[in-house]
C-alpha cells in the first residue's frame, strides 16, 4: 500500500486509554470527564427524536442552534457572525478543523503550528500536501517567542493554527500575543484557524482572548468549538465553527461532502439548551474547584507544577523523581502505580522531552483523591 501517512499510527490518546484499561489503572490521560451529563440535556435529545427531529439537519445546521450560536459569540467577544452565512454546525471539532485544512490547503502551502500541538493538525495538514512549519513552545512558560514566529513566515505560508486555552500545557495566548499576531498578519492573505475548544475552561477570573475580538484576526480566521468540552458530551462529537461569509462559502462546499450534516436531534437539544447561559458561564468555576481540588491534594508530592491557566489538563514535572525518558515513565505509572497520563513529548518537534506529563483532572473528586493519594506515594 502506498500509504498517504506513513509515519502514523494509532493516536496516543488510544494507546494510553487502552493501556489505562488492560492495567486496571486511574485514566487521567485521554480528555474526558467521567461524571454524568446534564439530564436535562439529556431529556432534550429524547425530546427531539419524539419531535421527529430524526432525519437530515440542514447542511449549514439547525437555524435554532446557530442563531443562538451567534447570539452568545456576540455577548461574549462583542463580534457578529451571521447565522445564514458566517455559522455552520459540525460534528465535533475534530471534523472542522479537518474540513478547514481540506478546503484551503493546496501542495506545497505552509502550516505554521505551535508545538506541543493537538495531534489531528499535522495529519490532516500532510493529507492535503501541505507543509508544517513548527515553532516549538517549551515547558514551563510555553510562552512564543513571536520574533520565531515571524521568521517563519514566507511568502507559501498559507495558514496559522492557533490553539488557546492550549492542549496540552494548559497556557493561553494573552492580550499582548492576540495583539501581535494581529499586527504581523497585517497585509498577507494568511488564514488563521483559531482552534477554542476550551474557551469556557479558563481559571483565575482570566479572559479568554478569541481571535473574534480582534477584527484584523477575526477576518481572516476561522474559529472552532466544541461541545464536548462545555457540556461534558466528548462522545457526541459536535461542536461548530465561525468565520467570515467568503471563507466560511468555501469550508461549506467541502463541509457538504464531508458528513453533510451533524446529528441532527442533538442541535435541537442543543439549542434549547444553550438558552441558558448559566449552563457554560458556570463552567470556569465548576473546572476551578477541580484544579484547585487535584492541585492541593499533591501539593506534598515529589511532582512540580505551575496551576493550569484554562483547559482541564495539568502538567506535572517529575524531575525530582526520576529521569527517564516521559514515554517510558507514563507507561511505568499506568503499569505499576495503575495511574494513566500523557507524555507531553509525542506532540513535540523531534520528541522534546520536558520532562512532564498531561494529566486530565475532568474527573469526580473522588477519583481525584484516588489519583492523587497514588501520586504522592511516587
Ligand atoms: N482541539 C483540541 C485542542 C482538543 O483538545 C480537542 C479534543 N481533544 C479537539 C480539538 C477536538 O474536539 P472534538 O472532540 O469536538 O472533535
Ligand atoms: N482531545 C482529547 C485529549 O486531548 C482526546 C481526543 C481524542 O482522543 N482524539 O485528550
Amino acid at each position: 500500500i502506498n500509504s498517504k501517512l506513513p509515519e502514523v499510527s494509532t493516536t496516543i490518546f488510544t494507546v494510553m486509554s487502552k493501556m489505562a484499561n488492560e492495567y486496571d489503572a486511574i485514566n487521567l490521560s485521554q480528555g474526558f470527564p467521567n461524571f454524568d451529563v446534564h439530564p436535562k440535556l439529556i431529556d432534550l435529545v429524547t425530546q427531539g427524536m419524539k419531535k421527529g427531529y430524526n432525519q437530515y439537519a440542514p447542511m449549514r445546521g439547525l437555524m435554532s442552534l446557530r442563531e443562538i450560536i451567534a447570539e452568545k459569540t456576540n455577548s461574549l467577544y462583542g463580534s457578529k457572525y451571521h447565522p445564514d452565512t458566517e455559522v455552520t454546525v459540525t460534528s465535533g471539532a475534530t471534523q472542522a478543523i479537518f474540513t478547514i485544512i481540506a478546503a484551503f490547503i493546496h501542495p506545497g502551502d505552509e502550516v505554521i503550528i505551535f508545538k506541543p500541538a493537538y495531534d489531528s493538525y499535522e495529519p490532516s495538514i500532510k493529507l492535503f500536501g501541505g507543509t508544517i512549519v513548527p515553532v516549538q513552545l517549551s515547558a514551563p512558560d510555553f510562552k512564543v517567542d513571536w520574533q520565531d514566529f515571524a521568521q517563519k513566515i514566507t511568502n507559501k505560508t498559507k495558514m496559522v493554527i492557533i490553539n488557546t486555552p492550549h492542549n496540552p500545557s494548559g497556557t493561553m495566548l494573552s492580550k499582548e500575543d492576540m495583539l501581535t499576531l494581529e499586527k504581523l498578519l497585517k497585509n498577507t492573505n494568511i488564514v488563521v484557524l483559531s482552534d477554542e475548544v476550551y474557551e469556557h475552561i479558563i481559571f483565575d477570573g482570566q479572559e479568554h482572548q478569541s481571535v473574534a475580538k480582534f477584527p484584523g484576526l477575526a477576518e481572516r480566521s476561522f474559529i472552532t468549538a466544541s461541545f464536548g468540552k462545555t457540556f461534558h458530551t466528548t462522545g457526541w462529537k459536535m461542536g461548530y465553527c465561525l468565520a467570515p461569509k467568503e471563507l466560511m462559502t468555501e469550508f461549506r462546499k467541502v463541509h457538504q461532502f464531508n458528513v453533510f450534516c451533524s446529528n441532527h436531534p442533538m442541535q435541537y437539544a442543543l439549542a434549547e439548551y444553550l438558552k441558558t447561559a448559566e449552563h457554560y458561564l458556570s463552567l470556569p468555576g465548576f473546572y476551578q474547584q477541580k484544579r484547585d481540588l487535584f492541585l492541593s491534594l499533591i501539593k506534598d508530592s515529589r511532582f512540580t507544577f505551575k496551576p493550569a491557566a484554562g483547559t482541564y489538563f495539568q502538567l506535572l514535572n517529575y524531575t525530582k523523581i526520576t529521569d527517564e525518558r516521559d514515554v517510558a515513565f507514563a507507561e511505568r505509572l499506568t503499569k505499576e502505580h495503575k495511574i494513566a497520563s500523557i507524555p507531553v513529548s509525542v506532540f513535540n518537534l523531534n520528541q522534546q522531552d520536558d520532562k512532564v506529563l498531561r494529566f486530565c483532572f475532568a474527573k469526580t473528586d473522588d477519583t481525584l483523591e484516588q489519583a492523587a493519594e497514588i501520586l504522592c506515594g511516587i
